[in-house]
């Protein structure tokens, strides 16, 4: 009998990849919003049409591509992010794996425009199904366009599986809310089929925190702040009669990065013990500086888990934060006249 192991081509690994990155609209939006970042946009629009099903479209202002490595950046495993294995222990990047162009381009039909500031002309690209169709030189803005027209135009069983629109919708503004609340000092906005939802002015914090959940949040949050060998904590809470049913507005931030951590919330809601209802959630928005050396943010493909070296101890930290920021609120309460 002959040998039967082959290689698989490009495109089916790719597509096979992609089944990690690429989930549904949201998961898309992450990843381009990201590299934006990355790339150091101080201004990141969004638009998408039918929750995405039918056009993701972000355009930054951020270092934009030369042609070389605008051809190079649909490549999986490509990335100019990281060069060696001890890189990974030294993420400051959101990205880091190479693996979010590649994928997308496996399963949606994708035009990227770039131009470097340096530069006089940009490169658009068109890829569909990783198959690259045409790159030519354009005019184009400084910074990078990159839109995804039809995901999953190529297997229809799995673009059979999304969702309802309103639902897609809620995961990409959930995604958006994230990032932007991570990055207060950029300026975002999201349009859905024409009409612009979001539109977020470069700010505080603070100012991001109202901007996205509405003018009454001004009266209702608490700083909090920690300064310790281990982590520096910094972010706002709700007050607790503020609390919601349920969990929307929970967000904690490690490097910047949103993570789900129910221990670590869990810290949180213990610190809230007996000021609330049961069942109630406050919001709190909290961001966790760490030296990455500490942490292993590679634990899953879209790196919303984290592995912390000493979670115990940052358990403590956080807890006993939120529980003093809550006491100095109540002991200087101030009036809130409900809007
Ligand atoms: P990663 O972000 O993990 O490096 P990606 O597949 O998301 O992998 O992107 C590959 C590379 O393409 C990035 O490392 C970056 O150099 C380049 N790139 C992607 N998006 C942008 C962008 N919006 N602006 C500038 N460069 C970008
Ligand atoms: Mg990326």
């Amino acid at each position: 009998m002959s040998d039967i192991i082959q290689l698989l081509p490009d495109s089916v690994a790719n597509q096979i990849a992609a089944g990690e990155v690429v989930q549904r609209p949201a998961s898309a939006v992450k990843e381009l919003i990201e590299n934006a970042i990355d790339a150091g946009a101080g201004t990141i629009k969004l638009i998408v049409k039918e929750a995405g099903k039918n056009l993701i479209q972000i355009i930054d202002d951020g270092c934009g591509m030369s042609e070389t490595d605008a051809r190079m950046s649909f490549e999986r495993h490509a990335t100019s992010k990281i060069r060696k294995a001890e890189d990974l222990f030294a993420i400051r990047t959101m990205g880091f794996r190479g693996e979010a162009l590649a994928s997308i381009a496996a399963v949606a039909q994708v035009e990227l425009k770039t131009r470097r500031h340096e530069d006089e002309v940009g490169t658009s690209i068109v890829i569909e199904g990783s198959e690259i169709k045409t790159q030519e030189a354009c005019s184009t803005a400084a910074g990078t366009s990159f839109s995804m027209k039809n995901l999953f135009f190529n297997i229809p069983a799995r673009r059979n599986f999304l969702k309802s629109n309103a639902s897609e919708m809620r995961h990409i503004i959930d995604e958006f809310q994230r990032v932007s609340l991570a990055n207060p000092g950029l300026f975002f906005s999201l349009h859905h089929d024409g009409q612009e939802i979001f539109h977020l002015p470069k700010g505080t914090l603070k100012q991001r925190i109202v901007h996205l959940f509405g003018n009454s949040f001004k009266e209702r949050l608490v700083p909090v702040e920690e300064q310790t060998d281990i982590i520096n904590l910094k972010g706002f809470i709700g007050k607790p009669e503020y609390a919601k049913k349920t969990r929307g507005e929970q967000f904690f931030f490690v490097n910047n990065r949103f993570i789900k951590d129910p221990y670590l919330n869990h810290a949180v809601m213990n610190a809230y013990q007996e000021l609330m209802a049961t069942e109630s959630f406050p919001l709190y928005v909290l961001f966790i500086d760490i030296d990455p050396s500490h942490i292993d943010i590679n634990v899953h493909p879209t790196k919303t888990e984290i592995k912390f070296e000493n979670e115990k101890i940052i358990y403590a930290i956080i807890r006993s934060a939120v529980k003093r920021s809550l006491g100095q609120y109540n002991i200087t309460p101030t009036i809130d006249f409900e809007a």
